[in-house]
């Protein structure tokens, strides 16, 4: 491109706003040193490159605001550079100025369609120049900040969706939204006749760790047995807060057996944590009903089947507290009248036992 370029560096054009990062891509140093002397002196920051790999490098590193690209460069030549970057999704939004000697017509088309933004004829003069800068970066301007601001809008949009579903104590997901879930839970449940299981949890003695230690210890231990939760329920069981120290765990496709050992392991684990809080520590229990369908026959709609895992945890406060107890109804009838002791830990089994006596008599 040599002596193509006016060598008289004219005035400066006015400065733009913020720096813009300009990729200069041509393999004739002359005329990239005069290019980058000019852009420099007019307020952008400069980069160059003198081949097609290189150039691609830098695009890569430096990440222009725009390339000036002349298309004879050695290989790959200046339509390959152009036709990498507008294919790759990250950098396709990039403008590529051309820089050709071609005035007609047909290699004016030929060169945006194959991805160019603007193109302009050598030789040129640099207000020529400055021209369709401008007019590139501008439009690259709006882009960025139409982008960034849909970013924002993503964001705020997540966390807002995040507000809504979330109990602010423990982080959980709160117990409106849980409702939703077990309802659409319910209702995919009986559309593709699999079974689906809630495990209601209620804090032992609550109200004592509030009196004994203070409401903010209760808080730091509704927040840690929260954690225990999640920890302890598999990754497809929905896990909320339902009420103050009440938890609920919707288990799809899960039959009561199985909804029973998550509870039983939640049980363990709260059973053996040790809760600290400032000089004190903190133990206590936790006791569950759980209930399936479509098991129990009677379970309608998922209000059926809360209502059943409130029962049997209700059940569970009266016989001993830190137990788990299965909605009778739940339990498979070949179940029930068979040895437990391989399934659920000897605990459970003489709860079950114990039930079944107090059921029968
Ligand atoms: P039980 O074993 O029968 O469940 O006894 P409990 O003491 O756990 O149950 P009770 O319903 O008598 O008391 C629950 C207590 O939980 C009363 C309430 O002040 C407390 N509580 C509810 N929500 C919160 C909370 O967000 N933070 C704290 N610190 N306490 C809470
Ligand atoms: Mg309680
Ligand atoms: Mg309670």
């Amino acid at each position: 491109m040599q002596g193509e370029v006016q060598p008289k560096p004219p005035r400066s054009p006015a400065v733009a706003t913020r720096k813009f990062r300009i990729l200069i891509v041509d393999d004739d140093r002359d005329s990239v040193d005069l290019l980058a002397e000019w852009l420099t002196m007019g307020g952008y920051e400069v980069t160059h490159a003198r081949d097609g790999q290189e150039a691609l490098r830098r695009i890569q590193t430096d990440r222009p605001d725009l390339v000036l690209l002349d298309l004879l460069i050695p290989p790959p030549d200046g339509m390959q550079v152009m036709r990498t970057i507008k294919r790759d999704r990250l950098l396709s939004t990039i403008p590529v100025v051309v820089m050709t000697v071609k005035r007609d017509v047909k290699s004016k088309v030929e060169c945006l369609k194959s991805g160019a933004d603007d193109f302009i004829v050598k030789p040129f003069h640099f207000d020529e120049l400055d021209a369709v800068l401008r007019s590139s970066l501008k439009k690259r301007y709006l882009y960025t900040s139409l982008e960034r601001a849909n970013q924002q809008l993503r964001d705020a949009n997540e966390r807002l969706l995040k507000l809504t579903v979330t109990d602010e104590r423990t982080n959980l997901l709160n117990d409106r939204y849980l409702r939703r879930r077990l309802s659409e839970e319910f209702k995919r449940a009986q559309r593709y006749g699999t079974p689906l299981s809630v495990a209601m949890l209620d804090l032992d003695h609550f109200k004592q760790v509030n009196d004994k230690y203070g409401h903010d210890c209760g808080d730091q231990v509704l927040r840690e047995f929260a954690k225990l939760l999640t920890e302890n329920a598999r990754t497809t069981d929905i896990v909320g807060r339902y009420g103050g120290e009440e938890f609920l765990i919707v288990l799809p496709n899960t039959d009561g057996i199985r909804a029973a050992i998550v509870a039983e392991r939640i049980r363990k684990a709260a059973d053996e944590h040790i809760y600290k809080y400032k000089e004190f520590l903190v133990r206590l229990t936790v006791s569950a009903g759980v209930a399936s369908s479509p098991a129990n026959t009677q379970v309608r709609d998922e209000n059926d089947l809360l209502k059943a895992a409130d029962q049997a945890l209700y059940r569970a406060k009266q016989v001993s507290r830190n137990r788990v107890i299965v909605d009778r109804a739940s339990m498979p009838p070949d179940v029930l009248e068979g040895d437990l002791s391989s399934i659920f830990k000897a605990s459970y089994e003489d709860n079950l036992g114990r039930d079944r006596d107090r059921d029968e008599s």
